[in-house]
């Protein structure tokens, strides 16, 4: 390279002139400090970008996961109401089956009058005849 200040061709790597003694910047130097900068700025940015989407994934993973409860709150309601329906149901098929044997209970007992009235006839018939 050339030096900047007496214009003197000299080694790459110096850090002084060696022909008017001033400080020369080494460019590979600057080149690999600035690649260093550009990485390390880089990263922080790519650091920064991957947080904040980390935070709204966590926060869209927690949105889902409160949903997915009301979900589960709303089916088991709804799971319980089938549950009271049928159990409504059940209660209202059992009365009427004791409905219908009270019915036939008295039934029973209307043909058992019946039959009683029939023997008094039969009786008082028997008595008539024996006469
Ligand atoms: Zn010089």
């Amino acid at each position: 390279m050339k030096c900047k200040h007496c214009g003197k061709e000299i080694a790459n790597d110096s850090k002084f002139c060696e022909f008017c003694g001033k400080q020369v910047h080494n460019k590979r130097i600057l080149g690999i400090f600035g690649v260093v900068l550009v990485v390390v700025l880089s990263a922080v940015v790519l650091s920064v970008i991957y947080y904040k989407q980390e935070k709204k994934d966590r926060q869209e993973l927690e949105e889902q996961r409160i949903a997915d409860s009301i979900a589960q709150v709303e089916k088991q309601q709804r799971i319980q109401d089938s549950l009271e329906l049928i159990k409504q149901a059940q209660m209202e098929a059992e009365r009427q089956v004791e409905e219908a044997k009270q019915q036939v209970e008295e039934a029973k007992r209307e043909t058992e009058k019946a039959k009683q009235k029939q023997r008094e006839l039969e009786d008082a018939a028997m008595d008539f005849f024996a006469w």
